[in-house]
């Protein structure tokens, strides 16, 4: 039986919407229609204004009419991760910090997006200013992994991969500091890329860690994460960190790059703790990689051990300076009742930041402050060229690395609740924002309970095109992506 409407991809869409068999104004009605009638139980969305939504289909289509439809993207609704600025819609970062905060101008991604036809309509649930693998710390509650009620979507953009998963909505943005567009990909069964750090602005973008931030796609096959890419990607003069690159027609670039490709197996990421369900995935997509005549070869990246350490203390460094913003004055939370203004910031921050959020500000203050900036915040950044550097090095041998993206299959939500135990979930994803890598998740096999798992390729710097060619000669030759959960 073919896909129900909201389960197909960009590209069946796109090819519907242009042989005038489907208005992008039904199709608006038609996902809009599914959020209301599944996004009780999973919960993806903070918030929509579907009056806006409807007003930009309506856009599309009378362009459409005209003959002047801009691109792929024409017509196709993307909900964004709540973090990520809308002119005139609300922008939480999912903390009460920011819970009646409206944004006064669009993200770079926003725009682009918008340029090239696509209907931004969403704000996604995520954990409170993205800091999380679960969702569990959005201060409006979790949401749920479509494939299991009862388990994590994974998180940061949890929501942004459960409201994919589920088909209330056609592709999605999400951000990712230290994996938070993977894992949740992976927990989800949906295709999440995080692309090179500054590729694609983060202008616009409620900061958490600004040296290891980028905004990428989430979206149902490799295919479209390739349009998504190249309708987000490009240098932007409002992000000083945004790179002059070359942006390739991704797409195009899927079937001129055929391989075989040199593969490399990073030894540190198949060691204890991994689910063996999740190892046995992974191995046989290295099987299939070597059925296809790619080399496999097993690399070391010694440092590996050091990764989570080097990112807690620099991720939660740069957060304490980002969110020193919110003092209760200029933007967000302002408490009632305070004394002078220094009781007007420590009580307004009291209030608006959550548990995590709060740890972080305070072990990442710690770690910069006199005294302690040395033996720590200096050290972990040159743990971080030493880390960069391992991966360098194994780029000498091989085009790519292969690797789990998360070690476990979606856990129960409220199952980790030591902070610890949750920063593990990110053991493989955290390297590749340390060294500034793109990487990419993709679906390869279920484990015997019906959940996704997930497939990591990490890829040299700016080479997307060749990431992207990798992922999809794989997906080409495998289902898990025609598979959709019941609700
Ligand atoms: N889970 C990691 C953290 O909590 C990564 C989050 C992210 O990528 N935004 O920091």
């Amino acid at each position: 039986m073919a896909a129900e409407l909201f389960f197909k991809s960009i590209e069946e869409l796109g090819a519907l919407l242009e042989a005038k068999q489907l208005s992008a104004t039904e199709l608006m009605r038609t996902v809009i229609a599914r959020r209301q009638a599944v996004d009780g139980r999973v919960k993806a969305f903070n918030s929509s204004d579907d009056a806006d939504a409807l007003a930009q289909a309506a856009a599309s289509d009378a362009r459409r009419a005209a003959g002047q439809a801009r691109g792929p993207l024409e017509g196709i609704p993307v909900g964004l991760k709540d973090v990520i600025a809308v002119a005139g819609q609300p922008l939480t970062a999912s903390s009460k910090m920011l819970a009646n905060f409206v944004s006064p101008y669009d993200a770079t991604v926003t725009v682009n997006l918008k340029k090239a036809g696509a209907i931004v309509w969403g704000r996604l649930n995520c954990d409170e200013f993205a800091m999380g693998s679960s969702t569990e710390n959005s201060a409006f509650g979790p949401t749920a992994n479509p494939w299991d009620l009862a388990r994590v979507p994974g998180g940061s953009s949890g929501g942004s991969a459960a409201a994919l998963a589920a088909g209330e909505v056609c592709a999605t943005l999400g951000s990712d500091t230290g994996g938070s567009i993977r894992q949740p990909a992976a927990l989800c069964g949906v295709v999440g890329l995080k692309p090179t750090y500054g590729l694609v602005s983060r202008y616009g973008l409620a900061a958490f860690a600004s040296s290891l931030d980028q905004i990428g796609p989430l979206t149902r096959t490799v295919a479209d994460a390739a349009l998504m890419l190249g309708a987000i990607a490009g240098h932007d003069p409002h992000d000083s960190t945004s790179f002059k690159a070359e942006i390739p027609d991704y797409r195009a670039e899927l079937k001129k790059r055929q391989g075989p490709w040199r593969l490399g197996i990073p030894k540190e990421y198949f060691g204890a703790g991994l689910d063996p369900a999740v190892g046995a995935a992974v191995e046989q997509a290295i099987a299939f990689y070597r059925a296809q005549g790619c080399t496999i070869k097993e690399v070391s990246l010694p440092h590996t051990q050091f990764c989570l350490d080097t990112y807690y203390i620099i991720a939660t460094a740069e957060a304490s300076s980002n969110l020193a913003r919110y003092d209760g004055i200029r933007y967000g939370h302002r408490a009632k009742g305070a004394k002078d203004g220094v009781d007007l910031y420590a009580q307004s921050r009291a209030e608006g930041f959550g548990p995590e959020v709060k740890r972080r500000i305070i072990l990442g203050t710690y770690v910069l402050s006199s005294g302690y900036y040395d033996a720590y915040y200096l050290r972990a950044q040159k743990v971080r060229t030493l880390i960069r550097q391992d991966f360098l090095k194994a780029y000498h041998e091989v085009d790519a690395l292969l690797t789990p993206t998360s070690p476990m299959p979606a856990f129960r939500l409220g199952e980790k609740s030591d902070p610890l135990a949750l920063y593990l979930c990110d053991i493989y994803t955290i390297g590749v924002n340390l060294a500034g890598l793109p990487a990419l998740s993709l679906p390869c096999g279920f484990t015997p309970a019906g959940l996704p798992i997930g497939l990591q390729l990490i890829g040299q710097p700016f080479r997307e095109a060749d990431l992207l060619a990798m992922a999809h000669t794989y997906e080409q030759a495998h289902d898990w992506h025609t598979k959709h959960p019941s609700l």
